[in-house]
């Protein structure tokens, strides 16, 4: 009820910004507002001297008699740690644009190195077949060999009978 009285004073001049708690006049509502809301002494009068006030940065609560403290000193951290985080989010965008291309490089050159593999394990596919085909003719030289080494003596022997 008492607010209600409060807005109909309203009207007159005088009492427009005026605290209905501290009866002290002000030059715009803004300030009336803020002065209700910040000061210590008003907000005793209000019975709210122990109301907690939140910091829109870090979001703590603070009784009021800290609050202003704690702002000012928050304000310039949190200034900084934006600041900070900026920076550190650059650096990380460009060490992740760096570690792609990093990627990009090491997964073409295992695909190159794949072709590589490929290609030597067909030139050593052809290789086997090449060794293959030569223990083949030695094995068949050998056996050669051995014949003539068989006519040899046959020879040899008909020729101590002459
Ligand atoms: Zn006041
Ligand atoms: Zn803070």
């Amino acid at each position: 009820m008492e607010d209600i009285k409060n807005i109909e004073n309203i009207d007159s001049k005088t009492s427009q910004n005026q605290c209905e708690f501290c009866l002290k006049e002000f030059c715009n509502k803004a300030t009336l507002i803020r002065h209700r809301k910040t000061t210590k002494s008003c907000l005793e009068r209000q019975g709210k001297s122990d109301v907690a006030i939140e910091c829109i940065n870090c979001k703590k609560t603070f009784a009021m008699q800290y609050y202003k403290q704690h702002q000012s000193k928050c304000d310039t951290i949190f200034e900084k740690t934006k600041t900070e985080q900026k920076q550190e989010l650059e650096k990380l965008n460009k060490q992740n644009e760096k570690l792609k291309n990093e990627l990009s490089k090491l997964k073409s050159e295992l695909l190159s190195s794949n072709n590589k593999i490929i290609k030597l394990t067909q030139e050593l596919e052809v290789l086997k077949n090449e060794v293959s085909q030569y223990k083949n003719n030695i094995n068949s030289l050998e056996k050669d060999n051995e014949k003539l080494k068989y006519a040899n003596e046959l020879l040899e022997k008909q020729n101590e009978k002459l």
